[in-house]
């Protein structure tokens, strides 16, 4: 299978469901045989960007690290999935430059819906002040105005958000 390398960008809010997407994503292009490799900000975090904060210069400066990684990636012909909140637009549009080839993918759902959800039980702390600085809360969230495509997991089956991206990889030609 011819493949060209890619990133796929997912951006929202904690709890919005970007880690979900993006293992069924992975999942999907494993099974048609890709080279797939995922980067997820809760896990970098733990190596790549250990020991930075979330000011928004600590926020900034783990998106470029990530980009660094993604790119060196996507130009070697990988399908990289990046799974991280990147909250600022500004870091975002640098990283669709510099790697070309990148597909922002907004995963939008309501911060009353993330945070009934509270996977990681973060937000009743943040709400309790026990974190400070956190997205949505207290820090800011700045949504993608032209995002290649948009997951509305409020309203979305997984399936049907994995299947937006899937067409969309095979749209622009990547697989
Ligand atoms: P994030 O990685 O953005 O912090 P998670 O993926 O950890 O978010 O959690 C999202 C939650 O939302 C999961 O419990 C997931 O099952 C649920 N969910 C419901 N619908 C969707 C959807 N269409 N896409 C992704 N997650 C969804």
């Amino acid at each position: 299978m011819e493949q060209r390398g890619l990133t796929v960008w997912l951006t929202g809010l904690s709890g919005a469901g970007k880690t979900t997407i993006s293992q069924a994503l992975e999942k999907e292009l494993r099974s048609r045989g890709c080279k797939v490799e995922v980067l997820d900000g809760d896990i970098v975090r733990q190596h790549l960007a250990k020991g930075l904060g979330f000011s928004k210069e600590d926020r900034d400066e783990n998106i470029r690290r990530i980009g660094f990684v993604a790119n060196l990636l996507t130009r070697n012909g990988v399908i990289v999935i990046v799974s991280a909140i990147s909250p600022y637009r500004e870091i975002r549009e640098e990283l669709r430059e510099k790697i070309g080839n990148f597909m922002e993918v907004f995963v939008n759902a309501p911060l009353e819906v993330c945070e009934q959800r509270d996977v990681k039980g973060l937000y009743k702390k943040a709400r309790a002040g026990e974190i400070k600085g956190f997205t949505g809360i207290d820090d800011p969230y700045e949504q993608p105005l032209n995002p290649d495509i948009e997951c509305r997991t409020a309203k979305e089956k997984v399936t049907e958000s994995v299947s937006k991206v899937m067409a969309k990889i095979e749209e622009l030609s990547y697989l």
